[in-house]
């Protein structure tokens, strides 16, 4: 059974069916620039391209806090930018899941995901700042960091686990499987 995909222009925004496996792009028929896949094809690619990174940014977060509890500070700050570069990917990928969903309970989850990975994005952003204080014998700054950081850390939580993608779409007929 072939696939029949939309991708809609970033240029003209004329939209196109085209049948096949999904691709990323393909190029406009009118105006010859960039055509990206769009709809729900687009939106399950974008989740698990979003969980991959968001499972590296949480892999990141949790070696970085480690070696700050060994007091690596310097290299518990790189780790904290890995991850929060990995985060803001993660949220990227999410949205445009959430935008180009047509289904309610796989939005919500990719919404959720979004919520959850924007938290952790900005825990890791005060990790990073905390770490740097604590280089500079800012302590007291160090702290008011930490703190922050905390709360996004609750903040994150309360949002459960992100789902893998086969538990976020189980349904999905296209696409392949990570
Ligand atoms: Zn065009």
């Amino acid at each position: 059974m072939a696939h029949v995909e939309t991708y809609r222009c970033a240029g003209c925004g004329a939209e196109y069916r085209v049948r096949g496996d999904p691709q990323p792009k393909v190029t406009c028929r009118d105006c010859g620039r960039e055509a990206d896949l769009c709809g729900p094809a687009a939106a399950r690619r974008e989740y698990r391209i979003g969980y991959t990174k968001y499972r590296e940014a949480r892999r990141q977060l949790s070696d970085a806090m480690s070696l700050v509890e060994g007091g690596a500070t310097t290299l518990a700050r790189g780790g904290f930018d890995d991850a929060a570069a990995d985060f803001e990917a993660s949220v990227s990928h999410f949205t445009t899941a959430v935008r180009e969903a047509d289904d309610e309970s796989f939005s919500e989850c990719a919404e959720r995901a979004r919520k959850k990975a924007t938290c952790l994005w900005q825990a890791v952003e005060w990790l990073s700042g905390m770490t740097f204080a604590s280089e500079q014998g800012e302590r007291l700054r160090a702290r008011q960091h930490r703190h922050d950081a905390e709360n996004r850390l609750r903040a994150a939580s309360e949002y459960g686990s992100v789902s893998g993608p086969n538990e976020a779409f189980p349904a999905a007929q296209t696409g392949p499987t990570a």
